[in-house]
């Protein structure tokens, strides 16, 4: 190979550092969909609606009534690095919000239409504010940028409509509209779950039936049941446990191991957070294996509280893993835990057949 001179450093446009950022956090319709469930749920809201169109590429909009967003915000919000909810390095050890790097609504700004209308409950009116590239834009061209005074409800509606229109090869390898809209209802039936306080509906745009409707208040169970079915519904064990050694606990339903499914369901929230651990899915899914029989999966739904500060939430741009100390011995517990009420509950089981 003949050598050759290498190429000038420059510093990249601030434009394309944002839209190169954006991509990473914002990757599909359902991890925006992640994010803006996460920001309703912080601002305390009690009710989230969610409707999509074309699998949430031509238009995805969530609904919330929570405590909306300060007007003098609104030209700020879509800004990146701006949040309500972060002040200085060390609260992200201690964090109880879901959102710290006031990424999400700019990163989505930055690949899609984006508007925002919000009422705060004390305010006359609701303003309504369109954004493209984290800045306020005017509705129509040649009008104002400021956000207008309109009727609204409490709380705040954000719709972002014709995701990644700006990022051709992103769009282009998102084709299969079912596909989307099914990990969109896959994220909003799972944070039902979690939230059994939060009434969640799922839509799409123009059908009369929703197919995700929780009631506020509903318990975990019927939640499971109306979304994964009476059937797994049916055969649930609840499990609970505190470990003041490891100063975590946790709780959950998992299917007995006399229940036979096809598909795992795995369901994993570490404080709070939707997660994907591997090394602890590997070893329940190894306690199942051992005990189910072949070809039979488990579903597992498991709430598991790791003191914060033993917990690093910023590891990952879309903030789908977690880091926490003392993997292993957590994991075991769990799996300990599982295996003996799984074991006990077989036991009984077959004694009262027995018997
Ligand atoms: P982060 O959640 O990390 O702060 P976001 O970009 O997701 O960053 O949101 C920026 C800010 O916008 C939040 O800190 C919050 O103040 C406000 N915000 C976003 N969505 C909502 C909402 N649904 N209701 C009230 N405030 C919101
Ligand atoms: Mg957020």
């Amino acid at each position: 190979m003949t050598a050759r001179k290498p190429a000038p450093i420059q510093k990249l446009d601030e434009s394309v550092i944002n839209r190169i950022a954006a991509g990473e956090i914002i990757n599909r319709p359902s991890n925006a969909l992640k994010e803006l469930i996460e920001n309703s749920l912080d601002a305390g809201a009690t009710s989230i609606t969610i409707s999509v169109k074309d699998g949430g590429i031509k238009l995805l909009q969530i609904q919330d009534n929570g405590h909306g967003i300060r007007t003098e915000d609104l030209p700020l919000v879509c800004e990146r690095f701006t949040t309500s909810k972060l002040k200085v390095y060390e609260d992200l050890s201690t964090i109880q919000t879901y959102g710290f790097r006031g990424e999400a609504l700019a990163s989505i700004s930055h690949v899609s239409h984006l508007s925002i209308t919000t009422k705060q409950a004390e305010s006359d009116c609701a303003y309504k504010a369109n954004y493209a590239d984290g800045k306020l834009v005017p509705a129509k061209p040649g009008g104002s940028s400021d956000p207008e005074p309109c009727a609204g409800n409490n709380g705040t509606v954000i719709t972002a409509e014709d995701l990644f229109y700006n990022i051709l090869s992103r769009k282009s390898a998102l084709k299969n509209t079912r596909d989307e809209y099914n990990r969109i209802f896959e994220v909003a039936s799972r944070y039902a779950i979690h939230n059994s306080g939060v009434a969640f509906t799922c839509r799409k745009m123009g059908t009369p039936k929703a197919d995700l409707s929780t009631q506020q208040g509903a318990s975990t169970i019927s939640n499971i049941r109306q979304i994964f079915g009476g059937k797994i519904g049916g055969s649930l064990v609840e499990i609970k446990h505190e470990d003041a050694d490891l100063d975590i606990s946790f709780s959950g339903h998992v299917s007995s191991a006399a229940h036979e499914m096809h598909k795992s369901v795995f369901l994993l929230f570490i404080n709070h957070r939707l997660v994907d651990n591997t090394p602890i899915k590997r070893a329940v899914e190894s306690l199942y294996s051992s005990i189910l029989p072949k070809a039979s999966r488990p579903f597992v739904y498991l709430d598991l509280r790791i003191k914060p500060e033993n917990v690093d939430v910023n590891v990952h741009p879309t903030k789908r893993e977690v880091r926490f100390l003392k993997e292993d011995r957590i994991t075991s517990a769990i799996v300990e835990c599982m295996h003996s009420k799984l074991v006990s509950t077989n036991s009984s089981r077959s004694f009262a057949v027995q018997s």
